[in-house]
């Protein structure tokens, strides 16, 4: 059988970072696949620079990068391996995620808690796995960790001293990678054929709500020329924001009438629902979006990418509805 093809594209962290006193991105791990002699035999790789950054410096910009790239190899390659740090790493998975709309490939990010360079490392395992999962018949975004393959639009950053980095709460990992690899049975298949929007709109902001909160400084976000387009809010349990001595209804009331879209994100693990207190449904009362068990992460992008990609407010709010890479559910 004909090895599967792979391309590696290189962003940058920890994995291929040196240094003494702070980590910094060293040179490109050029020699990443090289230090894995084993695998050359098992899958064609090519890889390639599209950045070599510490992953808080990633954004809109390297993620629309990142989308057209993989788009325009995506009949190159069976599958493709995004090198990440790990801090902004959910982020990037979710961008690509919502960019690369009924992909058919494995699209699969990793990173490491410790460079490659380092003894006792992460990276050696984290790449290993990847290269592996790549070969296979998942055509989803996913992040590669500590031998388990997590819907990337479903994860956050759990640690940042354990080799267990992330988790993604209510989504059973993609694939486990003991002795033998389990892949999950709710594996995503393309619904649509496949089309890239590599658009996000900066302009939005995350909001976290919290006990007596008063809104009246957040008000310049609203208005003048440079208003937000959007506001993720995240506020207790399955919605609750403070009623009594607060306005935040009132501010995510005035945000609506703005067209400025507020989307309720879920800060702990679970769901959003909003229906269930007088104090959630206060929120879809002055017009906020539910969204259902997205993490804050995921929000932010789908609704960076909603709001760059609808600009009419219906087709906006039915896509910021819409399970589109089972971040909803
Ligand atoms: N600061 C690093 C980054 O996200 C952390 C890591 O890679 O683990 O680029």
């Amino acid at each position: 059988m004909a090895k599967k093809k792979i391309l590696l594209i290189h962003t940058g962290g920890t994995i291929a970072m040196e240094g003494e006193q702070h980590l910094e991105p060293g040179h490109y791990a050029s020699a990443l696949v090289e230090q894995l002699p084993e695998y050359m035999g098992f899958a064609s790789i090519d890889s390639m620079i599209l950045c070599n950054l510490d992953s808080s410096d990633i954004g809109p910009r390297q993620w629309s990068e990142l989308a057209r790239t993989i788009s325009s190899k995506r009949s190159e390659y069976d599958g493709f391996i995004v090198i990440h740090g790990t801090d902004t790493m959910p982020y990037t998975a979710s961008a690509l995620a919502f960019a690369l709309e009924g992909l058919d490939k494995p699209v699969i990010l990793t990173g490491a808690q410790r460079p490659l360079g380092a003894l006792r490392n992460d990276a050696r395992r984290n790449l290993a796995d990847s290269i592996e999962v790549a070969t296979l018949d998942i055509p989803e975004v996913g992040i590669c960790f500590d031998g388990l393959l997590m819907r990337g639009c479903r994860t956050y950053k759990v640690n940042t001293r354990a080799y267990h980095a992330f988790d993604s709460p209510g989504c059973e990992p993609l694939a486990r990678l003991g002795v033998d690899i389990t892949l999950g049975k709710h594996i995503r298949r393309p619904a649509a054929p496949f089309r890239c929007c590599p658009r996000f709109d900066a302009k939005v902001m995350m909001i976290h709500v919290t006990p007596g909160m008063n809104t009246h400084l957040l008000m310049p976000l609203l208005e003048g020329e440079d208003h937000l387009d959007g506001i993720v809010l995240i506020p207790f349990g399955v919605g609750t924001i403070p009623c009594l001595e607060s306005d935040v209804a009132d501010f995510v009331g005035m945000a609506t009438d703005r067209n400025i879209d507020v989307l309720v994100a879920n800060g702990t693990t679970g769901k959003i629902d909003l229906p269930l207190y007088e104090n959630s449904a206060i929120l879809a009362d002055a017009g906020a979006i539910s969204g259902g068990e997205m993490r804050p992460e995921a929000a932010c992008v789908k609704l960076m990418h909603a709001c760059a990609t609808y600009p009419d407010k219906g087709e906006r709010h039915d896509y910021l509805c819409w399970n589109v890479a089972g971040e909803l559910e």
